[in-house]
């Protein structure tokens, strides 16, 4: 199967399937948005369960939930509203609108975050000959802009002279400016973690790859306040943490790999990227920054608030380095679909399957009635399904065709196993239970359901 195919049929079977819908399709579609179907909702929460589990593992890691509209003031502080930028060129061709350092990393050429305009334009002229539009594949562009990609919004603005105001472009932010108020909450000291999931927004140039470059997105960020002294340990702790972390998800690890930035922004003291190999290459899936005393002092110096800590023990008085753990939901949940999505045959048919590990799966079994004009069995069903919806709501009932074709459609979902109440389960309480994996069928009491689907 070719790689573009599989992106192909996976965002084919997201909207047939209801996991995934073109944002404002009705409307001929609004770039770089999509909505959560009905799936879609269960698994992106499973994404999201999973991660909070793993991180409140820890007993020093706290949770909040900011808002997303915060004082500009925020954002000049953290350098977003200077220096949050992409280079955009435009094809003279066909008008795209198109990342100028996404067309020179294809002909293998590095463009520094750090560069001014002029730069990006030297060093874009000098690869002109090389570069092609990826549309129209003409090579007639403008000159590189920087552009910057806060989104903006007319909240409050009852008069022209009225500050604009952002849309957060990361959570990130709304832990630095809270973690005062955490600290003094009395139940957390130095080495501590927020935690936060929430929606961020940012006018990338050129959203594409599905899920993978949206302009409203969502984000799972921890940022883990620690002393000067540990905090090169407790990165390396973190780094090993979050690689790890994705066994949880059934990722196999040769999928994933570590990058390390070479050209680190002038404050961060490391930072590496976990990549995942999508079906476009290998592209970054989650960040684990060292970011030293950067973002606490900018807030101190704008705020003119006071974000030092003074350590019980040593008396020793510091501003706490950060360590930041930042992955995307919808990323997450692209490479979720891409690892589980497969084809093969069973039983001399082919069909399409969602291998997705049971923690992920949206619905967690399906249990059907053998024949639908049948009242025992669909009644006797009935009871099953009630009594395991009790204990686990993620289960599906389905009555729709033959039962060869209700095992299709639940394949296609990614649905652990179906329950078929059959004219034995008449007789002795038993169920058949068929895997999505192997097709392999056995008898189990009803009795039995809840501790088999895991509830
Ligand atoms: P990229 O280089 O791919 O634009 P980034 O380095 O700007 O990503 P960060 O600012 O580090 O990304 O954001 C942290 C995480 O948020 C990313 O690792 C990714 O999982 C997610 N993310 C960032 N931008 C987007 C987006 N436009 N759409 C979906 N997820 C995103």
């Amino acid at each position: 199967m070719s790689r573009e195919t599989t992106l192909d049929k996976i965002v084919s079977l997201a909207k047939r399937r209801g996991f995934v819908f073109p944002g404002s399709e009705i409307y001929g579609g609004f770039a770089g948005t999509y909505d959560w179907g009905p799936l879609g909702v269960e698994l992106r929460r499973n994404v999201v369960d999973t991660w909070l589990r793993a991180m409140k593992c820890h007993d020093n890691i706290a949770q909040l939930d900011s808002s997303i509209f915060t004082a500009p003031r925020v954002w000049e502080a953290s350098g977003h509203v200077s220096g949050f930028n992409d280079p955009l060129v435009v094809c003279l061709s066909c008008h795209s609108k198109l990342r100028a350092d996404h067309l020179l990393e294809a002909v293998g050429v590095v463009a520094d975050e750090k560069m001014s305009e002029e730069e990006l334009n030297r060093l874009f002229d000098g690869a002109r000959e090389k570069v092609h539009c990826p549309v129209c594949s003409k090579q007639k562009f403008g000159r590189v802009v920087q552009k910057n990609l806060m989104a903006t919004s007319t909240l409050g603005k009852f008069s022209d002279e009225d500050e604009e105001v952002y849309l957060r472009a990361e959570t990130a932010q709304g832990i630095f400016i809270n973690y005062k108020n955490v600290l003094d909450s009395g139940f957390y000291s130095i080495p501590f973690g927020i935690a936060q999931v929430g929606k961020a927004f940012r006018n990338e140039i050129s959203p594409r790859q599905f899920l993978f470059r949206k302009r409203e997105f969502e984000q799972m960020e921890m940022q883990y306040f620690v002393s000067p002294v540990e905090a090169p340990h407790a990165y390396e702790e973190w780094r090993k943490e979050r690689f790890a972390y994705y066994d949880l998800l059934g990722i196999t690890q040769e999928k994933l790999q570590w990058k390390r930035h070479e050209n680190l922004v002038f404050y961060a003291k490391d930072a590496w990227d976990i990549q995942y190999e999508y079906p476009f290459g290998w592209s970054e899936l989650e960040g684990v920054h060292y970011r030293g005393d950067y973002d606490l002092s900018q807030h101190q110096k704008f705020s003119g608030v006071d974000m030092s800590y003074l350590d019980p023990d040593t008396k020793d008085r510091y501003i706490p380095h950060v360590i930041e753990t930042s992955v995307g939901v919808d990323r997450t949940v692209l490479m979720v679909l891409c690892e589980s999505y497969s084809e093969d045959e069973m039983n001399g048919e082919k069909r399409v399957v969602l291998r997705l590990h049971p923690r992920m799966a949206p619905v967690k079994a399906a249990v059907f009635p053998l024949l639908k004009n049948k009242p025992d069995l669909v009644s006797k069903a009935r009871e099953v399904y009630a009594m395991l919806k009790k204990s686990e709501p993620r289960v599906m009932w389905d009555d729709n065709g033959n039962i060869g074709k209700r095992y299709r459609r639940q394949d296609e979902i990614g649905t652990p196993v179906c329950i078929t109440i059959d004219f034995q389960t008449l007789e002795d309480g038993s169920v058949t239970v068929r895997s999505r994996d192997t097709g392999e069928q056995i008898r189990v009491a009803s009795s039995e359901l809840p501790k088999l689907i895991g509830s």
